[in-house]
């Protein structure tokens, strides 16, 4: 288990973010707020697909007057998205939204700002404070701690950023603690990876508030899963990071499954549902072995809830060995698959043949139920060894 930096926790509805709380995943909205429907929708599937937390816009007001009616049809808490104008952040928490996201960036009036505080600390709602890189980057003020802190960065590739950073944070958060408000969480996002990774580490250094990773505008899902794992897997691994959210230009589901990806495979929250394992094939191969990786990957993402390890090899050098190791497992070799179960071989299916029949119907107790429902639920013939082309 990875040592986690203490943290001060905040509750968002009944969400702990810090502490000792899991590391939660979030992820935001893509559609228009005020099109009530489709954001009740569009939350409701984040939500099924394990979101803990989603947020959404409020550019206008008719997006926190949305709100209202949104809140009412869904169960997970909802964080509004506040740029330049407090007055919608006074809305959202008037509406009853769970947190609030301010920008240092563009909503700078202290005055205005305290209003916000105020409001939430009335409502016991906590804060985000997203000092993203893009937003702040054209800063000029602040020269004397700049000056400071250049000097504790000067080593740094980044130097000058981080001090513009963490001078902003300072500056901000000292309106928060001047109202004695410590429900607080900090973001400072950049484009690039290693910022993400410098920035967070100095903040984790200055501030016991939680931290919300994220890398800003990271682009197609195609690139965009390396620009965000690497950083926000490093920090996670370093303990650093109490809640996360992976922004794709895509559809927000991918955020919250490779969010609830990364937690899994770092240990830092039990898995839900299958781990797939597949071999990446080469001239050992004697089936279609991507064609059958795929199939059972679809027949898994079926609502298996169970925490099962499945298990697809393409041949003899690692097939059994992996095979062995798995709750279930398909070796695929000769023209034929062999099936284990916990390990144990259970049956050897003919290429063409289909896989899923032949596994007894209830192999290891709840394993069993989650096959059950793979086989209740599969397109008749759907999932079957693949014949080799060529
Ligand atoms: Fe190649 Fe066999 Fe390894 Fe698959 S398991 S990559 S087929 S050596």
């Amino acid at each position: 288990m990875i040592p986690r930096r203490k943290t001060r926790q905040v509750k968002v509805k009944n969400v702990l973010i810090g502490g000792d709380a899991p590391v939660s995943v979030q992820s935001m909205t893509s559609g228009y707020t005020h099109d009530i429907d489709k954001c009740v929708a569009e939350i409701n599937k984040l939500a099924g697909a394990g979101a803990d937390i989603v947020r959404v816009a409020v550019p206008e007001r008719k997006d926190t007057e949305a709100l209202k009616e949104i809140l009412k049809q869904v169960s997970v808490p909802i964080v509004a998205d506040v740029h330049f104008h407090f007055q919608r952040a006074l809305e959202a928490v008037e509406a009853g939204v769970h947190k609030i996201r301010l920008n240092p960036g563009n909503i700078q009036d202290r005055a205005q700002v305290e209003k916000v505080i105020d409001a939430c600390k009335d409502k016991g709602i906590p804060i985000r404070v997203g000092v993203n890189e893009g937003s702040i980057v054209e800063r000029k003020d602040k020269q004397k701690r700049l000056k400071e802190l250049g000097g504790v960065f000067s080593n740094n590739k980044h130097g000058h950023m981080l001090a513009i950073m963490v001078t902003k944070l300072e500056e901000y958060l000292d309106i928060f603690y001047a109202r004695n408000f410590y429900d607080i969480t900090i973001s400072a996002k950049s484009i690039d990876p290693l910022m993400v990774i410098d920035a967070y580490t100095e903040i984790s250094k200055r501030f016991d508030h939680p931290l919300h990773l994220g890398v800003t505008h990271a682009g197609p899902k195609e690139t965009g899963t390396i620009r965000s794992v690497v950083p926000l897997g490093h920090l996670l691994a370093s303990g650093i990071g109490d809640t996360v959210r992976i922004s794709y230009a895509n559809d927000p589901i991918y955020e919250v499954q490779d969010g609830l990806e990364l937690m899994y495979i770092l240990g830092l929250r039990t898995r839900k549902g299958a781990e797939l394992i597949g071999c990446p094939t080469c001239g050992r191969i004697q089936v279609d072995l991507f064609t059958l990786i795929q199939q059972v990957n679809n027949a898994l993402k079926l609502e298996i809830s169970v925490p099962i390890k499945v298990a697809v090899m393409g041949c003899i050098v690692n097939g059994p060995g992996e095979c062995e190791g798995a709750d279930v497992a398909i070796f695929a070799g000769d023209k034929r698959g062999i099936i284990y179960v916990q390990g144990q071989k259970v049956a050897n299916v003919p290429e063409g043949d289909k896989v899923v029949d032949i596994l007894p119907p209830d192999p290891i107790g709840e394993l069993g139920s989650g096959y059950a429902k793979i086989e209740a639920e599969r397109a008749e013939g759907s999932l079957s060894l693949p014949v080799m082309k060529g």
